[in-house]
């Protein structure tokens, strides 16, 4: 079985419809949330996801600040520019798509949380010590996150942490407890420009991690045409 886990698509259409394409067939969607945010096509990227086979997909904090769910205040100043631009521009299909979400949930056995299960909207698991305290905060074998937009598996191992950080077409099999980042599809921040995805597999717990390159320059144009911050459009080219 073939789940593809996918995070922070970030309104990027072009980013999303590469990594679906590198993926081919799959038979389920786990998207973990921040489906909206920075990036010119939330409309579109919503009804993408929408008529994918089996989708899951959870709330991010761009998605509850879209929906006015959380307050705009912890969003830094360029963030908040752009969800100011989303709230003139989502659709009533995406604003119900947007309202039906929830930030956790758990499926098929593994925890889905955005951002952490302990604090599933905003918290970042950046570092070994703050994924340790989190495995006290779901009773599953595996967590699945997004948030920091880099791809990264916590394995526990004792009382201390097993942190690897998965190249492009390594694959880990998931044995011991584990909270597993796939990285980010419209917005990368580990210096790699490319979308990434995984594939799970639930009945042989394998996790394959991909990467995949898309047309950062067109997503770019479509940005600046839409009058989006500098910053968000220079990122995307350095993934950062
Ligand atoms: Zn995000």
């Amino acid at each position: 079985m073939r789940i593809l886990v996918i995070s922070d698509i970030h309104a990027n259409l072009t980013a999303l419809e590469a990594a679906l394409a590198d993926a081919g067939a799959v038979d389920a969607v786990w998207c973990l949330g921040d489906v909206v945010g920075y990036g010119p096509d939330p409309n579109e990227c919503i009804a993408r996801l929408s008529s994918l086979p089996n989708l899951v997909c959870l709330q991010g904090n761009h998605d509850a600040a879209a929906i006015g769910e959380l307050p705009l205040e912890s969003f830094n100043h360029e963030a908040r520019v752009s969800i100011e631009w989303l709230h003139g521009i989502l659709t009533p299909d995406s604003l119900n798509f947007l309202r039906s979400l929830t930030p956790m949930r758990r499926e098929r056995d593994v925890t889905l949380a955005h951002a952490s299960p302990r604090q599933p909207v905003l918290e970042y698991l950046l570092d070994s010590y703050s994924a340790l305290e989190n495995f006290a905060f779901f009773d599953t074998q595996l967590c699945f996150v997004g948030h920091t937009h880099v791809p990264v598996l916590f394995i526990e191992h004792g009382v201390a942490i097993n942190l690897q950080i998965p190249d492009a077409g390594s694959e880990f099999t998931l044995e011991a407890r584990c909270i597993a980042n796939p990285g980010s599809v419209g917005q990368p921040r580990d210096r790699d420009p490319r979308a990434a995805y995984v594939i799970f597999d639930p009945e042989h717990s394998t996790w394959q991690q991909f990467r995949v390159p898309y047309a950062i320059a067109e997503v770019q144009s479509r940005m600046q045409a839409a009058g989006l911050p500098g910053r968000h459009i220079n990122r995307l080219e350095g993934g950062w």
